[in-house]
């Protein structure tokens, strides 16, 4: 998802803190600061064990999903926005969706490309549990990590209708690639929108056209549930 936009952030390397003392009563947690800018994992404390969030692929894509959005699209994270935020969060969970596919076989590629409610279970390799399904969008609130499930369930489902309906010698890589384009070109032709989240999703709606109706309503209604606070 880093690609070169020509327009990133002059800043220090990146920091890497991989076995940060555990914070906040030795939950799972892991963030990114982008003051220093820093990539930080804490310990935590599973069932008496303690474990290290850097042992997990997806909360390590996650967060560098972070850095890479905040270099390409800096500012986002000052404005404070709701849709700002919930942003952050759907990028790096997509992000950990586009890295562990990237790094599949093609057989691989293929099987996840197929599978139903194909998405990312957060966390799942760290403590059996996913802290975040985007398919689980029972009780979806107005806080950024839950509000980002829509958007990346829409990221989920326009990946496999792109294979589906791909074209003859297409294989899983190019299929990938594209749509971390469109993902990224979506959200750097939308930043100055007042909303960004629906303003994506027209964007996929407007130029991708195979976006089911029903679903962009489903999402319009999620976004718009929260259009007091976004
Ligand atoms: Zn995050």
């Amino acid at each position: 998802m880093c690609v070169a936009t020509g327009n990133w952030r002059k800043q220090p390397p990146l920091t890497i803190n991989p076995h940060a003392a555990c914070m906040e009563g030795c939950q799972l947690n892991a963030y990114y600061d982008p003051g220093t800018p820093e990539l930080v994992f804490p310990q935590f404390v599973d069932k008496g064990r303690t474990k290290y969030t850097c042992s997990s692929f997806d909360v390590v894509a996650h967060e560098a999903g972070h850095a890479c959005l905040d270099a390409m699209a800096p500012g986002l994270l000052k404005t404070g926005r709701l849709d700002h935020k919930a942003l952050h969060e759907c990028f790096g969970d997509v992000s950990a969706l586009f890295a562990s596919l990237e790094l599949a076989s093609p057989a691989q590629q293929e099987v996840w490309l197929k599978k139903p409610h194909m998405g990312t279970c957060i966390a799942g390799d760290l403590t059996g549990t996913c802290i975040r399904d985007p398919h689980d969008d029972e009780s979806i609130s107005c806080e950024e990590h839950s509000l980002l499930k829509p958007l990346t369930r829409f990221m989920c489902q326009y990946l496999q209708h792109q294979w589906k309906n791909r074209a003859r010698g297409v294989s899983p890589i190019n299929i990938l690639r594209q749509a971390q384009h469109d993902f990224l070109a979506a959200i750097l032709l939308n930043l100055g929108s007042s909303n960004i989240l629906t303003a994506i999703t027209h964007y996929f709606h407007n130029h991708k056209t195979p976006i089911d109706d029903s679903y962009l309503t489903l999402l319009t209604y999620h976004f718009t549930m929260c259009s007091g606070v976004v």
